[in-house]
């Protein structure tokens, strides 16, 4: 009997846990919290890439795919779970990384894992970055490393929201409002799609700056995963705390103190913000007393 090459079969804790928050910030406005653990699905393909590259590595596999290409800045967790997925499941891996300039220096631990899982990497200068949908720059890429089956940016495309539908369902009668930090809106189009339409609601928190493009991104990858704009969502593009991977002062001090009450420590790259974004939501009164608000820790 041969074992179907698949995510499923590297025990995922799923449904992935959900915890209570008491914290006296948000009993004050009525509000009770839950963190959806995703971070705990896989200790090694963290969060919503868990989510976001089962159905992708599904399709590769049925399509007769060895090898999955994808794209992704130096420090992209995107990047380390496609490295770590494939070498758990034997597929070969190539990471396109956005940066000529870091070709030949040492690698960052981020690189230098993926590296070590096996992941091929090659290093492009921005304007070819920003080009990378374009077919001859995918032709080129085909040309240089053979046939492959190319998992986009941030492994956001319509099985990575189909997969993360997944994580609404699984918060259906738990939570009124989730809130959730955007990088390219995968996890938000399928999270909102598995919600209870008539009953939840779900909050992005883009972490780059001008974050209301995704609007238009979302809404574009619900189109391709489901057909229709799915679920009741929003963007609240407040929280970037000046960009993506920016981190001020007072961020820091709130995932300090986060960190202290509550004993998780929250990426400051995106979970932070969304914290930070949710709590201040709370403290505007965007939520009626009683709502339970699900915070989802996506790594
Ligand atoms: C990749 C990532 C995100 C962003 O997910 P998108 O689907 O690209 O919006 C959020 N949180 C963490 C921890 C991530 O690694």
């Amino acid at each position: 009997m041969t074992v179907p090459l698949s995510l499923d079969t590297l025990e995922p804790r799923l449904p992935s846990p959900v915890v209570a928050v008491v914290d006296e910030r948000l009993a004050r406005c009525g509000v009770e919290l839950l963190l959806k653990r995703d971070d705990l699905i896989h200790p090694r393909i963290t969060g919503n890439k868990w989510r976001k590259l089962r159905l992708n590595v599904q399709a590769a596999v049925d399509g007769g795919h060895g090898v999955l290409l994808t794209f992704g800045g130096a420090y992209s967790n995107h990047l380390r779970a496609t490295a770590a997925a494939g070498r758990l499941l034997g597929l070969r891996t190539i990471g396109v990384v956005r940066g000529a300039e870091l070709a030949g220096r040492p690698l960052n631990p981020s690189l230098a894992r993926a590296v070590e899982d096996g992941m091929r990497l090659h290093f492009v200068d921005r304007a070819t970055y920003r080009r990378k949908t374009e077919p001859e720059v995918i032709a080129e890429l085909e040309h240089r490393f053979g046939p492959f089956y190319l998992v986009p940016e941030g492994g956001s495309n319509a099985a990575a929201a189909t997969g993360c539908a997944d994580l609404g369902r699984e918060l259906r009668g738990v939570a009124d409002v989730v809130t959730v930090a955007c990088g390219t809106g995968g996890t938000l189009a399928g999270l909102a799609a598995g919600l209870d339409p008539g009953t939840q609601r779900a909050i992005g928190f883009p972490v780059l700056k001008g974050g209301g493009f995704l609007d238009g991104e979302i809404q574009r990858l619900q189109q391709a995963a489901f057909g229709a704009r799915r679920g009741d969502w929003r963007l609240d593009t407040r929280f970037h705390f000046g960009g993506y991977a920016r981190i001020t002062p007072e961020l820091r001090e709130f995932a300090s103190e986060f960190t202290e009450r509550h004993g998780l420590a929250p990426d400051l790259t995106y979970v932070a913000k969304m914290l930070y974004g949710t709590y201040a939501l709370a403290a505007e009164g965007v939520f009626a007393p009683g709502t339970r608000v699900a915070a989802v820790i996506t790594g």
